[in-house]
């Protein structure tokens, strides 16, 4: 089996986000970017499974401009065996990446396809939902735990109030939640050795897409800052301050 990890260039997550002078976007001018991090952790679930033998090989895909290529090296750098780019300059939507990802399984063989639950930029957690409604492939959303079984997997997941248990057989799809593990870090040899693995470009009109965008971004604003907090002298006044003056009790 084939794993297909896709994989986002977002801001790093260390980073504090500005928002554009005009209110039009978020700024990237000059700005660290990374690989999502729940791509990464996508990413470090695939290399388990080919380490614990099963699956042949680890590829990554990327939707985006040049400088994914970045995100792409660091991903092959954690363990990848090869690297795909889809290049495009256009604005990208869940359901535009979806179908790019859906062309790319049905011309390749891949058994499972782990996506990150969602991109920590634009926040839409949608695009692995989207991929297995496009395929017809079961999906298994926010996933906590892996375990190989027979013909597919038993799974864990993260709902409200606690883990709902899972199997599902044959090809399927899997977005990535926080607790599913812990990437590893590239080591140097790895990053130098990274530089020769295979890396190929394609466009969108090659799988026979076209993108057309369904959304406006109205505007982008910061949320407002915190207002400074206070010292209460006791258990008396923070009940008064919580029924007078915050009114939510
Ligand atoms: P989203 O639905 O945008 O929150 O993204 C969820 C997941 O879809 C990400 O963690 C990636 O695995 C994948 N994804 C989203 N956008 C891209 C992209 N431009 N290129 C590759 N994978 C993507």
């Amino acid at each position: 089996m084939n794993i297909l990890v896709p994989v986002k260039r977002v801001i790093d997550a260390n980073v504090r986000v500005r928002v554009k002078a005009d209110g039009s976007a978020v700024d990237l001018d000059n700005v660290k970017m990374a690989m999502n991090p729940f791509c990464e952790i996508a990413l470090e679930e695939a290399l388990r499974l080919k380490e614990a033998g099963h699956a042949e090989s680890v590829v990554l895909v990327t939707v985006g401009g040049e400088k994914c290529q970045d995100t792409l090296r660091a991903g092959l750098a954690m363990g990848a065996d090869r690297a795909l780019h889809i290049v495009t300059d256009a604005a990208l939507e869940p359901l535009g990446v979806a179908k790019l990802l859906a062309k790319l399984v049905e011309r390749d063989d891949y058994g499972l396809v782990i996506l990150g639950k969602q991109a920590i930029d634009d926040d839409n957690n949608q695009t692995g939902q989207m991929l297995a409604a496009l395929l017809g492939w079961p999906l298994g959303a926010y996933i906590s735990k892996v375990a190989p079984d027979g013909d597919g997997f038993k799974l864990t997941r993260e709902i409200d109030g606690g883990l709902e248990q899972l199997q599902v057989t044959g090809k399927c799809v899997l977005t990535a939640d926080l607790r599913l593990n812990e990437p590893r870090y590239a080591s140097l040899p790895n990053i130098m050795k990274a530089k020769q693995k295979p890396l190929d470009t394609l466009t969108a009109e090659e799988l026979g897409v076209t993108l057309e965008n369904r959304l406006e971004i109205l505007g982008v604003s910061e949320p407002p800052s915190r207002a400074a907090g206070v010292r209460v002298s006791g258990a008396a006044e923070l009940v008064a301050k919580l029924k007078d003056e915050a009114k939510v009790i």
